[in-house]
């Protein structure tokens, strides 16, 4: 049985958890996940007797493989139409069909209500899926490593090479024809490089404003391979020069609550606990405030998912998950500072799977 064969088992013996008979999955990286499919166009309907995928002529021949996964219907009418009447034939006699609550659209939860048999109730759904993306398997986690390995590429290319009087565009525009050469068809995210007081603002967006000798730069990329796994990776680097002393000193504070937090990545922890862990070094020399984000957030197909590692998180880690560990300390005015790796949580704790060195490099210009 194919990884997507057994998903689909899983996810069907979710439903009855869910209260339900029978699913319209809304959510595409959901879909992905689920079949393999990536296109713009498609909800699957999922029951024990049967999952179906409903598409569009756009995708008639790139669906033709994912026939010895599951039913696949080319749609030329209303989709709404026909997901009703999938819910229904799928799980005949049901009192409750769900859809996905955070991703199914407003219009066509209210088209499927008249179509749904009389006495039958559209329910709401909420991270069935999404539960079962949280524990990677072997695959999942070598695509994860792959999408990774090109950063450390990133990172040495621009340890080696010029900052000062360079904008943060242009070095953004290298980082990601570099992961685009390599094969990556896109980007996690859109590359942050913030230099001196810019990166005090977590999600800095590149400008047009030239690095200085001496500033610390936030450099937080990512890749996203052709089976739609995401990396993402922190390093603060200083351009072409030492950065000023107090600088200098906060990056090794963001260190090693940064060690602590990775420390702290093990089967069993709670996530809000390991956010503490980090928290609590940066918060103990005075800097609490200056750390204003959560410690760190899963990945999959999407860089941002569970489980999260934040203040209040009952997230519990299980071998299997990937998360990142990302203290940062954000002095407005002055500079920004974020050491970010990406870590798979293993049977014993935890595997970095970001190699790049923590140490504060220095770019050779
Ligand atoms: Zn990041
Ligand atoms: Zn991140």
């Amino acid at each position: 049985m194919s990884e997507h064969q057994q998903r689909i088992e899983r996810a069907v013996a979710a439903l009855g958890g869910a209260g339900v008979d029978a699913l319209a999955v809304t959510n595409l990286v959901n879909v992905q996940y689920l079949t393999g499919y990536s296109g713009s166009n498609g909800i699957v309907v999922l029951s024990a007797a049967r999952a179906v995928l409903i598409t569009d002529f756009r995708y008639r021949d790139a669906v033709e493989p994912l026939r010895a996964v599951l039913d696949v219907e080319i749609l030329d009418r209303d989709i709404a139409a026909r997901v009703a009447e999938q819910l229904a034939e799928l799980a005949p006699g049901s009192h409750r069909l769900g859809f996905e609550a955070a991703s199914a659209p407003y219009a066509l939860v209210e088209r499927l209500r008249p179509l749904v048999p009389a006495g039958v109730e559209l329910a709401p759904t909420e991270g069935l899926i999404e539960t079962l993306r949280l524990v990677k398997s072997a695959t999942e986690l070598a695509a994860t490593r792959h999408a990774s390995d090109i950063l450390e590429a990133v990172y040495g290319r621009l340890a080696a090479g010029r900052m000062v009087g360079r904008t943060e565009i242009d070095v953004a525009w290298e980082i990601e024809r570099t992961i685009r050469e390599a094969g990556f068809p896109e980007l996690s995210f859109p590359p942050i490089v913030a230099g001196g007081a810019h990166g005090a603002l977590p999600h800095a967006e590149p400008r047009n404003v030239a690095i200085e000798r001496g500033d610390l730069v936030v450099v937080d990329i990512g890749a996203r391979g052709v089976s739609g796994y995401c990396s993402d990776c922190t390093r603060t680097f200083a351009a072409g020069g030492p950065p000023d002393p107090a600088a200098a000193e906060d990056y090794a504070l963001v260190l090693s609550a940064q060690l602590a937090g990775l420390g702290a990545v093990r089967p069993g922890a709670v996530g809000g606990v390991v956010d503490a862990t980090a928290r609590e070094i940066i918060e103990a020399a005075g800097a609490g405030e200056l750390f204003g984000h959560g410690l760190g957030h899963g990945t999959g197909l999407e860089v941002h998912e569970g489980p999260t590692l934040r203040k209040g998180s009952e997230d519990v880690l299980v071998p299997g998950n990937l998360v990142t560990v990302e203290p940062g300390l954000y002095r407005p005015g002055r500079w920004g500072i974020r050491i970010e790796d990406h870590v798979a949580v293993t049977a014993s704790g935890h595997e970095i799977i970001t190699g790049f060195t923590k140490d504060l490099v220095e770019t050779a210009g």
